[in-house]
């Protein structure tokens, strides 16, 4: 048939439930348990059919069903129970962001290229998606005026198939928008809201689609319209599909496209937060709309829009930094360029990274300099990214460049199991699930009597082992299989035994195969009598990135191993299903990436809610968060001279930990026959890790460190007219013209020889070349010789302007603890209403 199109027939809830569709179209069912319960028990092989679809549950299921929920007493009370739940939550009148009496106006706007929020939705690909999935769900928790922008790709992230010989195939399920909770986004004068943007010889038109979760909206864009060309319909099918020219077209559709389509929906953002620099055209978009008024030039524009501006980088792997050829850029920006009225050169080098092969655009650097307040993930991250970004600051350290961190967190109830969440409840206070960041709150889980706590976990890895062995049994039969095999996945994983996790996106530094580097000795190890130890295995390599996927075949050839068979599992398909059902179940959670590459890491997060230990290479969140009791650590927080040293040390490190540490411990029975020991360790793990690394907290920090700070500074830069946009801009035009002109000259008096704590007198004259001393910051420079951060840096005293431009400054700077020190002077611009001393990039040394 060629359809014509598209009706479905769905039955109508009974009166006494109807509100299970509401419920339906409500993201807060995907981090709460009962309340998708309510839709499986309806029918649960439905349910399982359906991915675990509340609306498509809806749909599909019968009258009859319906109705006979609807005369069951039993299923009537819990009904009313979650209603009065989801009602309470939705319409709390005090949240922790109303208790803050914080005076904003408007409200943020989070811009990402994925969101994770439940498998039913398969619009992610891995960590950043799911991060931003969860920071938008503990937005909502916190009451965060917050607002989310994505793409609606109508073909999600691939569905992963390992064929007979474990290679990796992908297939793309087309989703029926009539079957997601999702409804046209309508603006101001309730119509359907559609924007367009121009792309090269034509105009794209993008719908807006509406996904509640909780109390924020997330608006998901799509171009799959009838009045867009074949190809433009196919801009919003898949995520990280298609070539470069692909990307910089959905890119423009979210940064863009995102901007003109909150406008049209008369949202008020005042703070734009771009999650990684998939989004940050957004900005171009900002300052385009500013000149548009008339008023403002280009460079006043770029002032009042990065004020407000916040910019997340997620990692260091290249391929996680978007960067496109010039020609792709002239070829879908070059109109921007007359539209701005500035130069070529002046466009392009707001993003230009120059790479061995050339320049190119980098989305990053754009991100960086169209924002006032940019973050890494973690600490180390912060350091890596401080670095690697330094060459954006020519004269700075590393340690000045602005990028800080927030350690990234993930969101408790979504991947907590429902048998833990009941546990907890039974010590913790009635209103925890709103204060998990809260630490001392969690001091409560020492109540929990080891039995109870072993036992629910206990549960829970039974649970896990039941589903592994389901999932195998499913893809064996699809390799048309024979019953003996088919059968043998009943055997695998045996639920006395210490088990391990590994799931993650197969990216090659993730070294998902560093485990077989000594494949007799892990064989002894998985052997050991009476101590038997297993490994399930997840994750999905990049379509393109055949590394990846020969990783995942080495490991499913390792689990045929007769030596290793039933205690080497590797599972097709890692989704966020997957992950809850690992992390709930498993023991151990390793992670063991190529240091300092992970820039953070979440998964490990979400074993320990669930009582897991991690198991750990000291990288991203876990050099945080491992205190010698909640946990393991894998080799040392160094650097290697090769890739190969590195990962033997790394593999050789596991091994001894695992075998020496690990195991003994897992098996050790006191003289009672309880497992105080590692019980012990459990509960430091949920007490430690639950509250630190919870997304409430992750979302907190955020809120302290930038939003509040750049509501206010975005405010006071476009006030009055944008008055200090204004001089912002003129002031620096004027000093970036200076600037060549300014010299420095300095000289010390100094013995060459001091005791710690002696000070040395620096004087300084700088030709200002016009500009105002008041705006000159030149500061003496003490550096350890052979480091490559200075060691002090003190601002010295304007004394004098003579000859009309030669300002003198002098200052003291006091000698630190012993060592031979460097000392030298630099002057660079400045003056407050800047965000920081690095603004202008401008720095001379003596
Ligand atoms: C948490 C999560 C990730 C991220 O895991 P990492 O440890 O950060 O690699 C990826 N995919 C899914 C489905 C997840 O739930």
């Amino acid at each position: 048939m060629n359809p014509i199109g598209k009706i479905t027939v769905m039955p109508a809830p009974p009166a006494r439930i109807a509100r299970l569709s509401e419920l339906a179209y409500n993201l807060y069912w995907s981090w709460t348990p009962r309340a998708q319960q309510l839709f499986e028990d309806l029918n649960p092989a439905l349910w399982e059919r359906v991915g675990h679809s509340p609306l498509r549950t809806l749909m599909e299921i019968s009258q009859a069903e319906l109705d006979r929920a609807a005369a069951d007493p039993e299923y009537l009370a819990r009904f009313d129970a979650e209603m009065s739940a989801f009602d309470a939550y939705m319409n709390a009148s005090e949240t922790w962001f109303s208790r803050q009496n914080a005076a904003t106006q408007g409200k943020i706007g989070y811009f990402s290229m994925e969101f994770g929020f439940a498998e039913s939705l398969p619009i992610y690909s891995g960590g950043l998606g799911v991060l931003a999935g969860d920071h938008t769900k503990s937005a909502s928790d916190l009451g965060l005026p917050f607002v989310a922008v994505g793409l609606l790709f109508h073909q999600g992230y691939f569905r992963q198939l390992l064929n007979g010989d474990g290679w990796q195939e992908e297939a793309y399920d087309t989703l029926n928008f009539q079957a997601l909770p999702i409804t046209p986004a309508t603006g101001p004068d309730g119509r359907e809201v559609r924007v367009r943007l121009g792309l090269p010889g034509r105009d794209v038109w993008i719908k807006v689609w509406k996904l509640q979760v909780g109390r924020v909206p997330v608006y998901l864009l799509d171009t799959d319209l009838q009045e867009n060309r074949p190809d433009d319909r196919g801009l919003t099918a898949r995520l990280y599909g298609g070539n470069q020219e692909m990307r910089i077209a959905q890119e423009l559709v979210l940064g863009v496209g995102g901007v003109r389509a909150l406008r049209a929906l008369g949202e008020d953002i005042r703070v734009y937060h771009m999650n990684e620099g998939h989004a940050a055209f957004l900005g171009l978009e900002r300052i385009r709309e500013i000149m548009q008024t008339g008023q403002l030039n280009f460079w006043e524009a770029l002032e009042a829009v990065s004020a407000s501006n916040i910019f997340t980088t997620h990692t260091p792997v290249s391929a996680g930094n978007d960067a496109f050829p010039l020609n792709l850029v002239d070829l879908y920006l070059g109109k921007w360029y007359g539209l701005f009225g500035i130069s070529h050169d002046d466009f392009i080098n707001l993003a230009r990274h120059d790479q061995p092969w050339g320049p190119t655009f980098s989305m990053t650097v754009l991100a960086l300099r169209t924002s006032r307040a940019a973050n890494g993930v973690s600490e180390l991250h912060g350091d890596v990214s401080r670095r690697m970004w330094k060459f954006l600051f020519p004269g700075a350290d590393a340690d000045e460049v602005p990028i800080g961190h927030v350690t990234n967190g993930a969101h408790n109830l979504t991947f907590l199991s429902q048998k833990l969440r009941d546990l907890y409840t039974t010590v913790l206070p009635q209103d925890w699930t709103e204060r998990v960041h809260e630490p001392e709150l969690w001091e409560a889980v020492d109540q929990i009597p080891d039995a109870e706590l072993g036992r629910v976990m206990h549960d829970l890895k039974v649970d896990m082992i039941s589903f592994v062995r389901a999932r195998l049994r499913e893809q064996y039969r699809r390799h048309g299989a024979p019953a003996e095999r088919i059968a043998s996945a009943d055997r695998v994983l045996d639920t006395h035994a210490l088990t391990i996790g590994f799931a993650r996106r197969f990216a090659t530094y993730k070294r998902a195969t560093l485990l077989f580097r000594d494949l007799e000795r892990l064989k002894r190890i998985v052997n050991a009598a009476g101590r038997p130890v297993q490994f399930v295995f997840a994750g999905k390599a990049h379509p393109a990135d055949n590394p990846g996927k020969e990783f995942i075949q080495s490991i499913y050839r390792f689990a045929q191993d007769p030596d290793l068979a039933g205690k080497i599992v590797i599972l097709e398909n890692y989704d966020l299903n997957v992950a809850r059902h690992l992390v709930q179940g498993v023991d151990i959670w390793l992670n063991n990436p190529r240091r300092p590459l992970e820039a953070s890491g979440t998964s490990g997060m979400k074993a320990s809610f669930n009582g897991g230990l991690n198991f750990s290479i000291l990288d991203g969140w876990w050099r945080e968060g491992y205190d010698g009791v909640n946990g393991f650590a894998i080799g040392e927080e160094r650097e290697y001279p090769s890739l190969e040293a590195q990962d033997d040390a790394d593999a050789f490190s596991l091994y001894e930990t695992l075998e020496k540490v690990i195991v003994p411990l897992y098996y050790a029975r006191d003289e009672h026959g309880a497992r105080h020991e590692w019980m012990l360790r459990t509960r430091a793990a949920i007490k430690t890790v639950s509250p630190r690394f919870s997304m409430n907290r992750q979302v907190i920090d955020y809120t302290r460190q930038y939003y509040l700070p750049v509501f206010r500074r975005g405010q006071q830069v476009i006030a009055e007219d944008y008055r200090v946009a204004r001089e912002l801009a003129a002031w620096k035009s004027q000093v970036k013209a200076a600037w060549p002109s300014v010299t420095l000259e300095a000289f010390s008096e100094m013995p060459a020889q001091a005791r710690p704590g002696a000070q040395i007198t620096v004087h300084a004259r700088v030709h200002t070349a016009g500009i105002d001393p008041r705006f000159l910051r030149v500061e003496g420079v003490l550096r350890l010789e052979g480091a490559d951060t200075a060691a002090v840096r003190t601002p010295l005293r304007f004394v004098t302007l003579s000859e009309g431009h030669w300002a003198e400054f002098s200052g003291e700077l006091a000698l630190p603890e012993s060592g031979t020190y460097l000392v030298g002077a630099r002057v660079l611009p400045y003056r407050e209403e800047l965000s920081n001393l690095l603004e202008l990039g401008l720095i001379k040394w003596a």
